[in-house]
């Protein structure tokens, strides 16, 4: 969670704070969203109880993500007493999902707003300071906010986000995401070649590329993805893939680090893999959810692929990129998982050597195909019993990834002192592994050769011997 800072602009009249909840997409939707809101007068305060204005741009994919923002706006309430003309408002999944009943429960809440509605925010709050309480949760087919230049909000001035795509197709069972965010649609290539020549122009020195399956991309006018099948085999051929858009971004900031998230087992191929390869400034680096290791339960998720067919893809990655850091998602205990099942997923992980995971319990989310046809009946106790396993056995893996570092030169680029002391630089390797080391006379943004000499479940730990170049 974030408070979001926007430069004061000649015209600027109220105050904005905005809080940031959830996945990295939620974050760079703020900086669009500060980006509209700075054209239309307002300036940011990181005081909340000075703000005129209050966003919470919230994420609704599992239950606990929703009951804190549900906590936020009981607190909300005193800043409401502290200032009756407050305006208050619940932006992005949480929203979406709810829409009308959000403004029924939460009687404090003046506008709701979907994923989509952003460019509206500044007339919903003119409806709200018309008297009303204002609600746009339209989800839109051609919407990217492609032409719309990002406010980087509490940038550590280094890294920065990217939008590439908005929306999901895949209709995972478990997920709420095709229902809050819609149908998958790809933004611009040039649009997302000029903001990244931006960032280096500002001095930026690494992008993440952002999109819920980005190995889905494909640009061929705009609009949704699923209406590319309509176009003639002439129209289709001069489509931008991907590995494309990987190339092109690439080859226009070759002094910048290019990472991309997320990916789906289904949809990654050798000719992303071998793009990688061929531009150094595209990290060796791949997250790449399974979910779960055993193929019943893939199956029952929608996830379209086996146990063998996503051991299939790591093998493939591996083979052309030995050194290929990769990261997986898991969700414990969803609908019906057997003991015997939730032990292929630890097999998986065993096998598969993640530099590291994010691990969840299955939350049922209403309205998903899950909730509709599946029974959630693994107990609580067994959900959280087998995610500690997952946890146990993925911390273990990833310390003996770290470990096997010691002794070993790895290419960092300083993001910013080290959480725990000023002395240190923090940054993360190729492999988007966190480094950590001295100072000396380094400086963030520096691209420097570390030395690996001692390792904890999540860093590495060495001392820098000298600049190192893409
Ligand atoms: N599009 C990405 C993919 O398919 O890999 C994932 C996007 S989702 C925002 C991030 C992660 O949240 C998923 O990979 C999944 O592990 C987890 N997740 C999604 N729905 C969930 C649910 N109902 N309960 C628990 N975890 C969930
Ligand atoms: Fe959700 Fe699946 Fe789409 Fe990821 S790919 S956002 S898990 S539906």
């Amino acid at each position: 969670m974030s408070e979001v800072i926007i430069p004061p602009t000649a015209t600027a009249t109220r105050t904005l704070y905005i809080e940031s909840y959830g996945c990295a997409m939620n974050f760079s939707d703020s900086e669009i969203i500060a980006s509209i809101m700075g054209e239309h007068g307002f300036t940011s305060t990181n005081d909340e109880l000075n703000a005129d204005v209050i966003f919470l741009n919230t994420c609704a994919i599992r239950d606990n993500a929703e009951q804190r923002i549900r906590e936020r706006l009981k607190h909300l309430r005193g800043n409401k007493k502290h200032n009756k003309e407050l305006i208050i408002g619940v932006l992005g999944c949480m929203a979406e999902r709810l829409k009308e009943k959000l403004l029924e429960e939460e009687k404090l809440v003046d506008i709701v707003a979907g994923p989509d509605s952003y460019r509206e925010l500044p007339k919903l709050v003119a409806e709200v300071d018309d008297g009303g309480r204002a609600i746009n949760v339209l989800l839109s087919r051609e919407e990217t906010y492609g032409d719309i230049n990002p406010v980087r909000l509490h940038s550590n001035g280094i890294t920065a986000f990217v939008s590439i795509m908005r929306g999901c197709d895949n209709m995972c069972t478990f997920c709420v995401v095709p229902f809050t965010r819609g149908r998958e649609r790809s933004r611009e290539p040039e649009s997302i070649v000029k903001e990244i020549l931006e960032l280096s122009k500002n001095g930026y020195k690494e992008v993440t590329l952002l999109g819920q399956n980005v190995n889905s991309y494909l640009w061929f006018g705009g609009g949704p993805k699923k209406e590319f099948k309509k176009l003639t085999p002439e129209e289709q051929e001069t489509s931008v893939d991907f590995a494309d858009l990987l190339e092109m971004c690439a080859l226009s900031v070759p002094l910048m680090r290019i990472r991309y998230s997320t990916s789906h087992p289904r949809d990654i191929n050798e000719k992303v893999v071998h793009t990688m390869v061929k531009y150094n400034n595209l990290c060796n680096y791949i997250h790449l959810p399974a979910q779960s290791g055993n193929t019943r339960i893939l199956d029952i998720m929608s996830r379209n692929y086996s146990r063998e067919w996503y051991m299939d893809k790591i093998r493939m990655i591996r083979n052309i990129i030995p050194d290929c850091g990769i990261s997986c998602d898991i969700i414990s205990g969803f609908c019906t998982e057997t003991e015997e099942e939730h032990k292929d997923t630890l097999s998986l992980i065993e096998w598969a050597n993640f530099e590291f995971s994010y691990m969840y319990i299955y939350s049922e989310r209403p309205g998903t195909p899950a909730a509709k046809k599946l029974a959630d009946d693994v107990p609580d106790d067994v959900k959280s019993r087998r995610l500690s396993e997952i946890i146990a056995l993925q911390n273990g893996k990833s310390r003996q990834k770290n470990e096997s570092y010691i002794g070993k030169v790895v290419t960092v680029l300083i993001e910013g002192h080290s959480k725990k002391s000023n002395l240190d630089w923090k940054g993360r390797s190729d492999q988007n592994s966190v480094t950590i080391f001295p100072c000396e006379s380094y400086q963030p943004g520096d691209l420097v050769n570390v030395l690996v000499e001692r390792s904890t479940t999540t860093a590495m730990i060495g001392k820098a011997i000298g600049y190192a170049s893409l």
